[in-house]
């Protein structure tokens, strides 16, 4: 009878302690658990899932299991379209199969198609040195074909090449050309790394191309040596160029969006978004187990996750201010997700004051949570402590050389003023481990560490709810490259210098 009663009383201790979490660490303690975790991880990382490729049907189906977990947590739907999706399509791109490209009767066969619809075209063309605004003075370039030199003439190494094109196209088109080859010196190694790079593409497609005659205009790269380059008439030069241009496919793509409105009356006007892709490569070549199948656990099934974690979280215990969940596909693609969203959002951009975003290449140091941008907003604090709460170190950036901070879907809302860091699993450096795992066939569930997990996703939680409810609003610390961003974004008057 006593055993009976000390039994009954300790359940119903149990029942109180759960249904009654007090503080922002019971909570996060109590909604994070090592099961729920898995159950999350395991399937978005399934081989069935083949890697969830932006536009894939596989992507379809990681996105419908995200949304049908923020359902489950009674997040709601995106409010524009009452699903809990946004969706766009991408412009994916590959080179021509058929690119021919001949000038004064000799023929170049290493060319890059930047822009290029099927044609068949010859004539004579202008030489314009670097194509620069100077070279257009006095000449007539309408329905010609323009030939200049790549790059300018402070650099022509392939860099400068890439960083002057658009340029340079937009310079030809205004000046009424049909065309512009760019003819390049580079060497053969840089030269296969610059055409592989402009080989497959996905983008954000412009959405005013399709209606525009810029449309036909013609845009090659054509490696040459400068022996050939000096031996090249230029005062008299004619040409062939025959392609079937470069193929075009629509991916249709989506974010998975949920939102929960706060609980303060004014808090509540201003949302913390948690944010994470959930895309990853798909599928590639073998590894040396012939597994072709790119998983992405660590990247980036433990970072949607994280998102999960949270909404369940908050779709439990609410938080003052408003909450938006945003899981991004095209990550991998360039950042699409992301800059979509910030392109046409849901909530306006002023609204956000905070981006907690995750995201991760792997982990080798399971006492730490890494956050890139951590020093660089007024959150540090919440976060450090968040994590602290659970046993890990917070640590900044232990990488700067890198970029990671301009590398993930956090600074396509940064680079707008949107103080947003990214929380990442425990690295300490670019070593072995990561990259043992980093974007390679073998980042499989299966070989993650859950009890280090657990740690982190409730280091997560409880940093997310301390920003959230803490009455003062987080911004960059001053100095900050993107304060300014932010200044405007917010309305806020720029914390100058102080003058006597
Ligand atoms: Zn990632």
């Amino acid at each position: 009878m006593t055993t009976m009663k000390h039994y009954l009383t300790l359940i119903l201790l149990a029942i109180i302690s759960t249904s009654f979490a007090q503080t922002d660490a019971e909570k996060a303690a109590e909604t994070v658990n090592k099961n729920k975790i898995e159950g999350h991880i395991y399937f978005i990382a399934d081989d069935l899932l083949k890697g969830r490729g932006t536009g894939t049907a596989e992507n379809k189906i990681a996105a419908s299991y995200l949304a049908n977990a923020l359902r489950s947590y009674g997040v709601k739907p995106n409010p524009e379209t009452n699903s809990y999706y946004q969706t766009f399509n991408l412009l994916q791109t590959a080179p021509p199969s058929l690119l021919q490209v001949a000038m004064n009767g000799d023929n170049y066969p290493h060319i890059v198609a930047v822009k290029a619809k099927a044609t068949a075209l010859s004539g004579d063309a202008m030489y314009l040195g670097y194509g620069g605004e100077a070279d257009y003075k006095g000449k007539d370039v309408k329905g010609k074909l323009i030939v200049v030199r790549g790059g300018t003439l402070a650099s022509s190494e392939a860099r400068a090449v890439y960083g002057a094109h658009k340029d340079k196209q937009a310079l030809a088109i205004k000046n009424g050309a049909i065309g512009l080859v760019e003819l390049t010196l580079l060497e053969e190694a840089l030269w296969s790394r610059m055409s592989h790079f402009m080989g497959e593409s996905v983008q954000i497609p412009d959405a005013n191309e399709a209606e525009n005659s810029e449309n036909e205009f013609i845009h090659l790269w054509v490696n040459t040596t400068l022996e050939k380059l000096e031996a090249l008439d230029k005062a008299s030069l004619s040409y062939t160029i025959e392609t079937d241009g470069k193929k075009e496919e629509t991916l249709v793509t989506q974010n998975v969006v949920g939102v929960l409105e706060g609980t303060d009356p004014e808090l509540k006007k201003e949302y913390i978004m948690y944010s994470a892709h959930y895309d990853h490569v798909g599928i590639g070549e073998p590894d040396a187990t012939g597994d072709t199948i790119y998983n992405g656990a660590r990247d980036n099934a433990i970072g949607t996750t994280a998102v999960l974690s949270m909404a369940e979280n908050i779709g439990k215990y609410r938080t003052k201010r408003s909450a938006v969940f945003i899981l991004f596909t095209g990550e991998e693609k360039g950042l699409l997700g992301s800059q979509y969203y910030v392109k046409h959002p849901i909530f306006p951009l002023k609204q956000i004051v905070y981006g907690f975003n995750t995201d991760g290449a792997g982990y080798n140091n399971t006492s730490l949570a890494t956050v890139i941008g951590l020093s660089r907003t007024t959150a540090k604090k919440h976060i450090v402590e968040g994590a602290a709460t659970f046993g890990l170190k917070a640590i900044d950036d232990p990488a700067p050389e890198q970029g990671l901070f301009d590398r993930s879907d956090n600074v396509s809302f940064a680079s707008r003023g949107v103080p947003a860091p990214t929380y990442s699993t425990g690295f300490d450096a670019f070593d072995d481990e990561i990259n043992k795992y980093y974007h390679q066939a073998g980042d499989e569930a299966d070989s993650l560490d859950y009890d280090y997990l657990l740690k982190f996703y409730q280091g997560y939680v409880l940093s997310g709810r301390l920003i959230a409810n803490d009455p003062e609003t987080p911004f960059w610390v001053k100095g900050d490259k993107y304060e300014a961003a932010g200044n405007v974004l917010y309305g806020k008057v720029p914390s100058g210098p102080i003058k006597n």
